[in-house]
């Protein structure tokens, strides 16, 4: 125990991790991480690791970037804080609305904000509420989500999430919902079956819940356009072409979780653009800020907002808000990050560095421990299987992967580990050089791993 740091020891005796197991945390201690260059981060003890999760497929702009430091700083200094109750505003958290909504497909050009990705959905749930309410349609209120999905850790976000580690022994779902089949082709897609015969099957079990549970009774469809935290799962061919036209036949909100895929990850600018779909609401977050500071997004379309201004000449105030929305430094902060995503063309760098990225990933498909490569843009996934040729899932799923986890700390990598998925996701600036080190580090990782599974 002396040989601890002081961060260490107080992390261990006080800090509650999220996503941790805690148990096994008190045995390996914390990693402390005290300092970032660009794609790199640094321990206490001086170790360079390359960051290619971008933290939580967050930091787009890496670890050090001046200029969204001097943005905060500035603003700390003109207005650290100010609400929007009331009928106040700040200029940051205007003009960032303002940029949203040029920025975003169609008509969303309303945008409330919030401090995490899990309360802006959170927020989704309680507008589409009111808003049906409003609509006189009491009954529309069931969610229809997805296995695998993740969407935020509240009460109503685990609920719509798709993970069953979320919902057993929290008592959820807590609202609503109903998770239908991940579109995940490896997993679920049948013998002989095409990727597009997988959508239309897909889209059929959705028209099939709807029928047999009433329209009049489901309220939105909720999608991240590419699943991230269930295991990075782009849809397969001609997924939300079939998914929306049948949320569209029965009235039925499209709501797009945009917190991984937003700003460029998918070498567009969202993943909304790059499978054509025409959200009625979008979430933010994430890389929004590069997660410099907490901030996320709701954006609404103008069918959305008419009900809730007309909501407010019957009711009063729209009865939702949080002390923090629209903070003038988180705001600041986004404004700046947008500009130098939008300077230095990151999401045409995505487009440029994907063909690389993709196909250093593939060359892993090979290999006897794995089963399944997939990605698309600068998000992709490595499943490490028992049987490559049967893609049988190990006996105990997330043994190989956290060794693998962990091992890759030893060689300066940090990779995420989805149970035996491992998930790569670098910043954005990163170079090909960049990519070049990150999958010869993972290299290295799976010879140890090669041999720890023997
Ligand atoms: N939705 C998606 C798609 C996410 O990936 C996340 C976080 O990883 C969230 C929602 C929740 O965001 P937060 O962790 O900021 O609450």
């Amino acid at each position: 125990m002396n040989t601890l740091t002081a961060t260490a020891r107080n992390d261990l005796a006080a800090l509650i991790h999220p996503n941790t197991n805690l148990a096994q945390h008190q045995e390996i201690g914390p990693l402390v991480i005290t300092a970032g260059d660009g794609v790199q981060v640094f321990d206490e003890q001086g170790n360079a690791y390359i960051e290619a999760m971008s933290g939580l497929w967050s930091v787009a702009l890496g670890f050090s970037e001046q200029r969204l430091v001097d943005a905060a700083v500035e603003q700390l200094r003109q207005l650290p804080y100010y609400h929007s109750f009331s009928h106040k505003t700040n200029a940051p958290a205007a003009a960032l609305a303002a940029k949203l909504a040029e920025l975003a497909p169609g008509d969303l050009n309303h945008v409330f904000f919030t401090n995490s990705g899990s309360e802006a959905n959170d927020s989704v749930v309680k507008m589409v509420w009111y808003v049906n309410n409003a609509l006189g349609k009491p009954a529309k209120k069931k969610f229809i989500s997805r296995q695998q999905a993740y969407h935020g850790a509240t009460v109503a976000c685990a609920s719509l999430s798709g993970i069953p580690s979320m919902h057993r022994d929290f008592d959820l779902p807590a609202i609503p919902v109903h998770h239908l089949t991940c579109p995940n082709f490896y997993r679920f897609g049948r013998p002989g079956e095409t990727e597009e015969a997988f959508s239309a099957r897909l889209a059929d079990e959705l028209e099939h819940y709807i029928l047999d549970e009433g329209p009049e009774t489901i309220a939105a469809f909720i999608g991240e356009p590419v699943m991230a935290a269930g295991g990075v799962i782009p849809p397969p061919q001609g997924y939300w072409a079939a998914i929306q036209a049948v949320c569209r036949r029965y009235d039925i909100l499209v709501v797009i979780d945009e917190i991984i895929t937003g700003f460029g990850r998918l070498g567009t600018m969202f993943g909304a653009e790059l499978y054509g779909i025409q959200p009625d609401i979008m979430v933010l977050s994430k890389q929004l800020t590069s997660s410099y500071q907490p901030l996320a997004a709701v954006l609404v379309s103008d069918a959305i907002h008419d009900v809730l201004l007309s909501q407010s000449q019957r009711l009063g105030a729209f009865a939702h808000g949080l002390t923090c929305t629209g903070h003038p430094v988180a705001t600041a902060v986004a404004l700046e990050n947008i500009r130098i995503i939008e300077e230095r063309d990151l999401v045409g760098q995505v487009q440029r560095l994907a063909p690389e990225f993709q196909r250093r990933l593939r060359e892993f498909a090979d290999h006897p421990l794995v089963g399944d490569v997939r990605g698309i843009g600068l998000v992709g996934a490595i499943e490490l299987v028992a049987n490559k040729a049967t893609g049988q899932p190990f006996a105990q799923p997330g043994t190989l992967g956290g060794y693998v986890f962990r091992q890759a700390h030893k060689h300066g990598l940090i990779i995420r580990a989805i149970y035996d998925t491992i998930a790569f996701c670098p910043p954005l600036i990163c170079t090909q050089a960049d990519i070049e080190a990150i999958f010869s580090a993972f290299e290295r990782t799976l010879v140890d791993a090669t041999d720890w599974a023997r």
